[in-house]
């Protein structure tokens, strides 16, 4: 990693939000209303994620074409191949860049059955990542994010083959990658060696991920491979019963995190907002920044 301790780390951070599709209304008005609040912060683009076995493509679609007809935010969508075609796959890629959409976050998708089962390509479909990315390239000239595991995925056998897979969707046309969250940034830090070592220069976007709820977290990050340190455990200690300094604990610990990888010299940042703005919010104005964009204009959620 470059260092450059000269430039003051607020200065040159870019971020970019995460949401995921609604459920249900109240599940939207959240999003909308967090929506509203972070357009302040001017992201570079802002994402939605695309459901398990393609489940949530019409919200996908219709959270998408909203925030592109909307508000001001670049939005990108995530696509996955699982359980598809690539004639299914292809018909989706038309049906959203029909509202405006040229930046896909491509991924395989995991099994609908859950993240535990093993992972069939579809007859007929893209086998893995790199395959859809390539897949993408010939359909048109998209932006495309992919994913990047620090920790590696949990079905890679080794730490190479997972980054072999990385080469492959660069090689096939991939301009950043998207970590999935860590909390070590020396375990970030040598995998970003191990990147560039590889002869991969593209921009490796560390995932960060605002804690909610550590217990949650924990569950969640022992399916996808994702270590959580000790130093959290204690971070947390005794604030079960107290959301508020928990809040405060949770947006000190991202901004630190962003902070010392800042000052390792990485400049972008995804935040897994997880359709809420409080935290992330808190964070970045830990990190000394003030919001500086424009509110979206129709959301209805501006009052
Ligand atoms: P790939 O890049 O194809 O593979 C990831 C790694 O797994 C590779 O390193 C490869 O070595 C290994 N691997 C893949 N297939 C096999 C195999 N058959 N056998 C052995 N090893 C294998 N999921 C969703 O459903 N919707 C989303 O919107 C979504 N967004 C995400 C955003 C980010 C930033 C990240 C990090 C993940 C996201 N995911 C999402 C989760 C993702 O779909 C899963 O992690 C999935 O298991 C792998 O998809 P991928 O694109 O990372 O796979």
């Amino acid at each position: 990693i470059k260092h450059d301790r000269n430039v003051p780390p607020a200065q040159r951070l870019r971020y970019s939000f995460e949401f995921f599709p609604p459920k249900s209304e109240d599940m939207a008005d959240q999003l909308w209303k967090t929506v509203d609040e972070l357009c302040l912060w001017d992201p570079d683009f802002v994402s939605v994620t695309y459901g398990a076995g393609g489940t949530t493509r019409e919200p996908t679609l219709s959270t998408v074409r909203r925030l592109i007809a909307e508000t001001p935010l670049r939005t990108a969508s995530h696509l996955t191949c699982v359980g598809a075609t690539k004639e299914e796959v292809h018909q989706v890629v038309e049906q959203f860049r029909a509202v405006g959409v040229n930046h896909f976050v491509a991924l395989r998708g995991d099994p609908q059955d859950g993240m535990g089962t093993a992972y069939q390509p579809h007859p007929g479909g893209y086998a893995n990542a790199a395959e859809l990315v390539a897949g993408l390239r010939e359909l048109g000239d998209f932006e495309i994010s992919v994913s990047a595991y620090p920790e590696k995925h949990p079905e890679s056998p080794d730490e190479a083959a997972d980054i072999d897979m990385l080469k492959r969707k660069v090689d096939n046309g991939a301009c950043r990658a998207l970590t999935q969250f860590f909390f070590d940034n020396d375990v970030f830090e040598r995998y970003l060696e191990r990147v560039r070592a590889a002869g991969i220069s593209i921009p490796i976007v560390p995932g960060i991920m605002p804690i909610q709820n550590l217990n949650q977290l924990k569950r969640f990050a022992s399916m996808c491979g994702a270590t959580i340190p000790g130093f959290l455990d204690k971070r947390f200690a005794g604030l079960d019963e107290q959301p508020q300094a928990r809040a405060e604990v949770a947006a000190e610990v991202a901004a630190e995190q962003i902070a010392d990888l800042s000052a390792r010299g990485i400049a972008d940042f995804h935040l897994y907002t997880m359709n809420r703005s409080a935290l992330v919010n808190a964070t970045l104005r830990n990190l000394g920044l003030e919001p500086k964009g424009r509110r979206s204009e129709g959301t209805g959620a501006a009052a």
